[in-house]
């Protein structure tokens, strides 16, 4: 077994400047109290904050109480013009109802499908272009593991499955496979009551806030309703109801049925929401250019109406317990004599909730070239379940996980088990902020304690979260930043996780 590192220093007869570090190091890791992680969730998640929605005046307040921090804890600012708060563009638009629709055509029939009427928007790029490509057609009952396997890059998928057949799975866990196999839009063909119908065509009408330039790489997605296209479907050889309710999963490529998905935005006026950020630098004159980052999300989903009377969602775990982990971490790592060689980034990030905004717009205007980022260290949900454990997702993905191993096992004090992501169907490597870093490179490692019934609920609160566990946690996630800021060498992706993750060479 491996010697912990400061054995094997004192071993080495290392000089005193290195073994002064150790006590350092350890002190700063004590800095990390279950009584700083509670207060500090105490505020990010207080009924005042009013569940922090992206944008919203609780996320400012949240956005001014981190960079309060950080000033105290004498960092550098890494947002807009040196300070710690960095703004990205919002735009608030509705759907277009006039020019959005989907047209089918087979064969001299055609079907109009209207947002005023038959169509549901769902999200995806809302150009006002039309969306054209071959038409691949999915029925039967879904199956994940297949919409894995589809051959529908620059396609449009169009799903007329059953998702109450037995063993049949929902949806959008179809459709969340389907997507890592880049089709161009999505039209779920829908057989629902008129009555739900209405209220989705009719909800589709609200304001909504987005990210200025939406990334229009995504596929756009539609749900459209069958009353209008049995017709065209006739005319390109299909029932549409047998298609449906075919006993087994049925892949079909229809040659003479096009589909042109137009989705279009009426504009208003810009807004802008907060990301804060700040560098401690490193202490090696050459290594410190190579940086180490920390990540969580600041926002949750604000405030909602809801039966059980409570309507804010406090979001405590989901994610202040992240906040209040990265804000712990950098006072940890500006305590005398405990900074690693390579600099580090703390940075709290909003719009997660809505789709990774304010990840996606940090990683795209860092503060340095994301060459020189090494790691991206992301806790989102790291305050609840259970007292001893935690899931890292990504430990597969690169040279992180041995590093974590091995972190680990010379902190058997700390009482944490790392284990492996418990929940790939979930697709968890995805759905947090660390992913806007790994798709331009960066090896991540994400730290999460899994959901809860109290997940995405106004129940989300305070008083539920274990301080004591995550301070142990946060401990050996400062561990971990010490090893990783002082290694020799950067951390290395694993080849093939490279090749599907960054290159998108999708590979079964
Ligand atoms: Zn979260």
């Amino acid at each position: 077994m491996k010697l912990p590192s400061f054995l094997v220093a004192l071993l080495a007869g290392v000089p005193t400047v290195a073994f002064a570090q150790n006590g350092a190091v350890h002190r700063a890791a004590e800095s990390i109290t279950e009584s700083d992680v509670r207060r500090r969730v105490d505020v990010i998640a207080d009924d005042s904050m009013g569940g922090r929605d992206t944008p919203s005046r609780g996320l400012e307040l949240t956005a001014q109480y981190v960079a309060g921090e950080f000033a105290r804890l004498g960092l550098k600012g890494a947002g807009d013009a040196g300070g710690f708060i960095q703004r990205y563009p919002l735009n608030r638009t509705r759907i277009d109802g006039d020019s959005s629709r989907v047209v089918f055509t087979a064969n001299g029939t055609t079907a109009v499908a209207s947002a005023r009427r038959d169509l549901v928007y769902v999200f995806g790029p809302r150009t006002g272009r039309p969306v054209r490509g071959q038409v691949v057609l999915v029925g039967g009952p879904l199956q994940p593991d297949l919409g894995k396997l589809l051959d529908i890059e620059g396609k449009i998928l169009v799903v007329a499955g059953d998702s109450r057949a037995p063993g049949a799975t929902p949806v959008n866990q179809f459709l969340s496979a389907a997507f890592e196999r880049n089709p161009a839009a999505v039209v779920v063909v829908l057989n629902n009551d008129t009555l739900t119908l209405a209220r989705q065509v009719a909800n589709q009408f609200r304001e909504r806030t987005a990210v200025e330039g939406e990334t229009d790489s995504d596929p756009v997605v539609t749900m459209v309703h069958e009353r209008a296209l049995g017709p065209v479907f006739r005319a390109a050889g299909i029932d549409l109801s047998s298609f449906r309710t075919s006993p087994t999963y049925t892949v079909r490529t229809a040659e003479s049925l096009s589909v042109a998905v137009t989705i279009a935005n009426v504009g208003g006026p810009g807004m802008s929401a907060p990301n804060v950020a700040a560098v401690l630098e490193g202490s090696d004159p050459v290594l410190r250019s190579e940086y180490v980052v920390f990540s969580a999300h600041m926002d949750h989903v604000g405030i909602k109406a809801n039966s059980k009377g409570d309507s804010i969602w406090n979001g405590a775990d989901d994610d202040a317990s992240g906040t209040a982990g990265v804000i712990e971490l950098a006072e940890a790592f500006s305590m005398p004599g405990a900074r690693p060689r390579r600099s580090l980034i703390f940075v709290t990030v909003s719009g997660e909730e809505k789709g990774l905004w304010g990840s996606e717009y940090f990683a795209s205007h860092l503060p340095v070239p994301v060459s020189q980022v090494v790691a991206d260290i992301n806790m989102d949900m790291i305050g609840r379940n259970w007292r001893d454990t935690i899931a890292v997702i990504g430990k597969e993905h690169s040279d992180l996980g041995v590093t974590l191993a091995r972190v680990t096992a010379e902190h058997p004090e700390l009482r944490i088990h790392p284990i492996d992501d418990l929940w790939p169907n979930e697709n968890f490597y995805f759905r947090s902020d660390h992913f806007n870093f790994a798709r331009r490179g960066v090896p991540i490692l994400f730290f999460f304690n899994g959901t809860h019934t109290d997940y995405h609920q106004p129940s989300d609160t305070p008083d539920k979260i274990d301080a004591e566990k995550e301070a142990r946690i946060v401990r050996l996630i400062y561990y971990l930043g010490v090893e990783v800021g002082n290694a020799d060498t950067r951390p290395q992706w694993n080849p093939d996780s490279f090749k599907r993750i960054v290159e998108k060479k999708y590979q079964p």
